[in-house]
């Protein structure tokens, strides 16, 4: 999230900030800022209410947000603007770069914490880089997601009402194709920085585990007999997922890296189905996205603004942004014969006042979409 005078963006990953409609009102506030000689005229600040400021980077003509120096270390590891994250990279070159092979594998060794200058015990910075890790891995999703769905659906109209989903088999296929081209900072790949280090990636769906005290099993489809996990990297994996007491059962998407037969590594992601990719965010969720794949409908949920430009193809998207706010992401979209259904799944018993005013705020510009959409508020 971030916070710019006073209004609330809910942004999943800094590479957002380079859709047209935030550069426009980066661009509104750089020139203010310019024009009144007051650096701090504009407010702000990132989730961690560090405070930020406007750039313009004159060759490539893009407005970004910087954090002050002296604000640097004040960056939560879960926030886009920490240092470590594989988002800080992609002002620079456009796509996704890591900042180190660190990120991959490195755990329990010591890092540096800039905001007291000293060394800070092995746990806080084997979980600083176990979210970055979660970052990247979510980034890298949502590219393969995006790409895979427009792949799957190339040159087919979105109001053709022939729009089709995306097989997990072929989103794995894209996803690993992602992990052989994915940059690391200081030279190669994601892959080669595997290989370098006999270090595997491995890819599957899982569908069923049971927890025992110190550890858990799990199934997944193409492994039948059950697989064993530390329960120290499982709860983990299943806080940054925010599955909490399980309440989004499996199938998950399941990614790790193992190192000498351990898992160092471990990603799960709730999924609609083992058979066709839609990460959902509840049980809710998962019934309603079930309900229409089984009526043949073709689903997209996105998860960054940036996939919605992609999916929607540009003249759509435009369409779509006239109307709502420039972080608006809904539940999902259905791609029927000459609309496209807009979905909010709402939760009737969440009385969390920011997700109520939220709501609020998104129903209020969906009344305001042209006819190419339909909006749906659907409730279980
Ligand atoms: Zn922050």
């Amino acid at each position: 999230m971030i916070i710019i005078n006073g209004k609330k963006y809910y942004l999943k990953t800094k590479r957002e900030l380079f859709t047209d409609e935030f550069q426009e009102i980066l661009r509104k506030s750089y020139r203010r800022k310019e024009r009144t000689g007051n650096r701090y005229v504009e407010k702000i600040f990132c989730a961690c209410r560090a405070r930020l400021y406007t750039a313009h980077l004159n060759k490539k003509n893009l407005y970004v947000l910087r954090t002050y120096p002296k604000e640097t270390g004040r960056h939560r590891p879960s926030c886009i603007f920490h240092k470590d994250n594989a988002d800080t990279f992609i002002e620079d070159s456009n796509e996704i770069v890591i900042a180190s092979e660190n990120l991959l594998f490195k755990t329990g060794s010591i890092i540096k914490n800039t905001k007291s200058s000293k060394t800070k015990p092995v746990k806080n910075g084997e979980y600083k880089e176990i979210l970055g890790f979660n970052h990247l891995i979510f980034l890298l999703i949502d590219e393969a997601y995006s790409l895979v769905f427009n792949y799957t659906n190339k040159g087919t109209n979105r109001l053709s009402g022939n729009i089709k989903n995306v097989p997990t088999k072929e989103f794995i296929r894209f996803f690993k194709k992602i992990v052989h081209e994915t940059k690391i900072k200081n030279g190669g790949t994601i892959e080669m920085a595997l290989k370098k280090n006999n270090a595997f990636l491995y890819i599957d769906i899982l569908t069923e585990y049971e927890e025992e005290e110190n550890f858990i099993r799990y199934k997944t489809i193409n492994k039948d007999e059950y697989i064993h996990l530390p329960k120290k990297i499982w709860d983990k994996a299943v806080r940054f997922a925010k599955i909490y007491n399980s309440v989004i059962s499996p199938p998950y998407l399941l990614l790790k890296i193992s190192k000498n037969r351990k898992t160092i590594r471990f990603f799960i992601m709730p999924v609609a189905n083992t058979d066709t990719f839609i990460p959902v965010e509840s049980n809710k969720e998962r019934i309603i996205a079930n309900k229409l794949v089984e009526d043949y409908k073709a689903i997209y949920k996105p998860l960054t603004t940036t996939s919605i430009k992609r999916v929607l193809t540009k003249d759509i998207a435009r369409e779509f942004y006239k109307a709502v706010s420039p972080d608006t992401r809904p539940d999902f979209f259905v791609f029927k014969k000459n609309n496209i259904e807009v979905i909010e799944v709402v939760d009737e018993n969440n009385r969390d006042p920011e997700y109520l005013e939220r709501l609020k705020e998104k129903e209020a510009e969906y009344k305001k979409l042209s006819t190419l959409f339909f909006y749906r508020r659907l409730i279980l």
